[in-house]
């Protein structure tokens, strides 16, 4: 798919007209229907991935088939609408959350502006307020007094096939970010409006691929990319010989290992693609140098969790695998990689949707003694705090010099920074491991950081041009770091980010690479008997 050019979106951005540039859209947003065009929606679901979801037990994705969202007829079934009004009840019922997000909102507009997808396209359906009132005027006309007899006045309108279809355009169009939600004075959380509007989506079969076919491959094979056994295996292997060549240093990871001490998982995008295979890299190197008595696990081979974007029921089988793992092979306790969703899942809803896991002990590390009571109920710690807490004991030695080259900003992932409240273990890791490094304004990050713009799911290629626009915010704030300290590396801890980020960056400040902070990590160990060779990019040099 083409992307126009930079200068062309910048000036589109600035200029043309959208409730960001002043102009006052022709028509109410109740008359203004979704128009999808190539380019403005994420592709549909494969009918066979959604077949083989629906086969599996514990979770219900029907009316697999080939449609196309630009069609007007999208193939639902007879009863479309009647499944969608119950399935709205059946959550209204379920969670209260929702309940009171459908009510509570006084339109003060305080999150408006905060939105990335309203930032970069101008559409007033991204304002957060307007994105949550796709579905709360349906509410208010099938759940309240005042919508059943004043219908319109009172804010409602019917379930149609054009309200179905503006759900589908917008749910895409939000990455359950959650930063309007630090901007509401109720508190209001339209990520988990849009997560139950994806999950109506779904009783009816309208999903997009890039979110279910990850979800079917962790089904099947435990890890997004569908690595058999043998792959991610072998994918770990040839890290370390890599790890070995740059380094000397021999690491030995095993898999599977009954009775380690630690039960490591980590996104297996760590171990597929770069920039994620130098922040693995970071990882063994780590464990090698403090000895730690870990595996690997060939079925829990994923951190990741699209079920998150997906369904509640979906996220919850897939979150399983890693405490069944854990189980299984008699681990103490189970240490995290750099991942942004995965760690939402965990802090938020692991503990009530697989848990307690009492056959787990409260972390601790092994090297330092410290107990992690932050994570006495997942028994499980992120490799951020776990660095942090090896760096604050003085338990690895480091060389900053072994990374001048980096010249770094901080990018916290809206999950780890708004989930999981992780804001201070990165950037003191990158304390001691950079030489320099600078923070991007302080509203654009911590509990303010704008997302990269293709979460959820939503990082695929077809939808290329709304990814820039949605990550422009992001991307302007690396750009005013840049030309104040010229900085070359955006540090993150998630592996969405890292993926994400590169495209991004490539397409707004091509000069700032992406990497992760286990990665600069590795640069700067100084291990016992290493035979380092000349390493002038860190793990990244080619030797
Ligand atoms: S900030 Fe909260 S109360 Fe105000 S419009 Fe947004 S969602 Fe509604
Ligand atoms: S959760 Fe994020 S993407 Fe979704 S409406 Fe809020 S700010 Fe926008």
């Amino acid at each position: 798919m083409a992307v126009i050019t930079k200068d062309e979106l910048s000036k589109n951005v600035a200029e043309e007209p959208s409730m960001m540039t002043g102009s006052t859209p022709p028509k109410g947003w109740l008359e203004t229907p979704v128009k999808f065009k190539p380019g403005n929606y994420a592709y549909p679901t494969k009918a066979e991935k959604l077949e083989y979801l629906n086969s599996q037990q514990g979770v219900s994705f029907p009316n697999a088939r080939v449609w196309n969202p630009e069609d007007e007829d999208w193939k639902l079934p007879a009863n479309w609408k009647e499944i969608i009004i119950n399935g709205l009840a059946d959550r209204l019922d379920r969670f209260r959350s929702l309940k009171i997000f459908m009510d509570c909102c006084v339109r003060c507009g305080a999150c408006a502006d905060k939105c990335h997808f309203f930032l970069g396209t101008g559409d007033p359906k991204n304002m957060p307020v307007l994105r949550a009132e796709l579905l709360r005027s349906v509410y208010r006309k099938e759940f309240t007094l005042a919508g059943k007899i004043l219908g319109k006045m009172a804010g409602a309108r019917e379930m149609t096939a054009g309200v179905l279809k503006e759900w589908f355009m917008y749910a895409y169009q939000c990455t359950e970010c959650r930063r309007c939600s630090v901007f509401c004075p109720y508190g209001i959380d339209t990520a988990e409006i849009t997560m139950m509007l994806r999950e109506l989506l779904h009783m009816v079969g309208c999903g997009i691929n890039w979110a279910m076919e990850p979800v079917s491959n962790s089904n099947r094979t435990g890890n997004h990319m569908g690595l058999t056994p043998q792959a991610f295996k072998g994918n770990v292997d040839f890290l370390c010989e890599d790890v070995e060549s740059l380094t000397g240093v021999k690491v030995n990871p095993t898999f599977n290992r009954k009775g380690a001490e630690v039960l490591f998982i980590t996104p297996s995008a760590d171990v597929f693609a770069e920039p994620g295979l130098f922040t693995c890299m970071g990882y063994l190197l780590l464990f090698e140098a403090i000895g730690l008595d870990y595996t690997w696990s060939t079925y829990a081979s994923e951190g990741g969790n699209f079920g998150l974007f997906t369904s509640n029921e979906m996220m919850k089988k897939l979150n399983g695998k890693m405490y069944a793992e854990a189980e299984r092979l008699g681990v103490k306790w189970i240490l995290g990689g750099e991942c942004g969703h995965m760690w939402r899942v965990i802090h938020q809803y692991m503990d009530t949707m697989n848990g307690p896991a009492d056959f787990l002990e409260v972390p601790k590390s092994p090297v330092t003694g410290t107990v992690f009571d932050n994570a006495a109920s997942t028994k499980m710690v992120h490799i951020s705090e776990f660095t942090a807490d090896l760096i604050k004991h003085g338990k690895i030695k480091l060389d900053k010099s072994r990374n001048a080259h980096v010249k770094a900003t901080f990018h916290d992932s809206c999950n780890t920074a708004r989930a999981m409240g992780m804001l201070e273990e990165p950037r003191y890791i990158l304390n001691h491991v950079l030489e320099e490094w600078h923070e991007m304004p302080a509203n654009t990050i911590r509990e303010k950081t704008f997302c990269c713009g293709s979460g959820t799911a939503l990082n695929t290629d077809e939808i290329m041009e709304l990814r820039m626009r949605s990550g422009l915010p992001r991307a302007n704030a690396v750009k005013h770091v840049y030309d104040q300290h010229a900085i070359n590396t955006l540090a993150c801890v998630c592996a969405i980010d890292r993926a994400t980020l590169t495209t991004l960056m490539n397409y707004w400040v091509p000069e700032v690479e992406v990497a992760g902070v286990s990665e600069l990590v590795g640069n700067a160990l100084v291990i016992e008997g290493e035979d380092r060779q000349e390493l002038t990019e860190g793990l990244r040099t080619l030797v």
